[in-house]
């Protein structure tokens, strides 16, 4: 039987950890083709020593998602390698430091501006032109987090930027439905990433904290989302568009 995603080119930003290297694996066994993009290339290349050694076919680049030229030239060696580019999954972000408003600097505000907002702009805007340029369809999803749904306590600047990528998969959704490119995205509750661990920082009362937002009782693991991921992607979401979608275990619910 036919994966969800076969034979379709699929750039996933972020792709050397986490949520980004789980969609990945995902999208692979669905019979996606990927373009993995990151700053990190060891950790990058071993995404794509994990996919191939699943049976998958992927490819590597290098990229900076807060750089214009960077985004531009990952999408044309995504098309330069399979000719098209179907899918995208604009996951790369930082978390910024942990402080409140009082205390935050703005070297890290302009940081976590850079990576989680500007860069999924960025990526958003390649991505959208080439698919134009190929006549449509395409399906993109970006990661927000609950914290672009509400507020998350000593988190500003990674606040403030995961509602800028709520609004704009809004706008996104209304400007471009009409013409087959479905944009959407996900917004993630506590998962078990290298995010997470860094943010925990080794102190169990951190963890503890973080735990007890989930209602579920437990941390979301990466692959949890990947599966939200490969859905919005599919044609299976074909009549899902703008919509930040929560994958958090209920804490939206409260
Ligand atoms: P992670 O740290 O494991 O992965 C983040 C990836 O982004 C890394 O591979 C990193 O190298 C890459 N990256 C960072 N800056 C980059 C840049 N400038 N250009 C290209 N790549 C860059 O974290 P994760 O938890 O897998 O996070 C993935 C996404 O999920 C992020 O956008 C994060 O904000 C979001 N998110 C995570 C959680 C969570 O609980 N883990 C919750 C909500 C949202």
């Amino acid at each position: 039987m036919a994966g969800l995603l076969e034979g379709k080119s699929t750039l996933i930003t972020g792709a050397a950890s986490g949520i980004g290297r789980a969609a990945a694996m995902a999208c692979a066994r669905e019979g996606a083709k990927i373009t993995i993009g990151d700053v990190q290339v060891e950790a990058g290349q071993a995404t794509v020593e994990m996919v191939k050694e699943s049976g998958g076919e992927a490819h590597f680049v290098k990229c900076d998602v807060s750089k214009a030229a960077e985004v531009e030239a990952m999408v044309e060696a995504a098309v330069k390698k399979y000719g098209r580019l179907d899918c995208a999954f604009n996951n790369a972000g930082y978390e910024g430091l942990t402080m409140h408003i009082a205390d935050s600097t703005e070297e890290d505000w302009d940081k976590v501006m850079a990576i989680d907002l500007k860069g999924v702009f960025l990526c958003l805007r390649a991505e959208i032109r080439q698919m134009i340029k190929q006549g449509g369809p395409g399906a993109i999803v970006n990661t927000a987090s609950i914290a672009g749904l509400v507020g998350s306590h000593g988190m500003p600047a990674y606040t403030a930027a995961k509602h800028g990528v709520v609004g704009l998969t809004r706008v996104a959704g209304l400007e471009y439905s009409k013409r087959g490119i479905r944009v959407n995205a996900v917004c993630p509750g506590v998962i078990d990433t290298p995010m997470v661990e860094r943010l925990v920082g080794g102190r169990p009362k951190v963890d503890a904290r973080l735990l007890a937002i989930e209602p579920i009782g437990r941390k979301g693991k990466p692959q949890e989302i990947a599966e939200a991921v490969v859905w919005l992607l599919s044609d299976h979401a074909s009549f899902v568009a703008g919509f930040p979608m929560a994958v958090d275990g209920g804490i939206i619910a409260q």
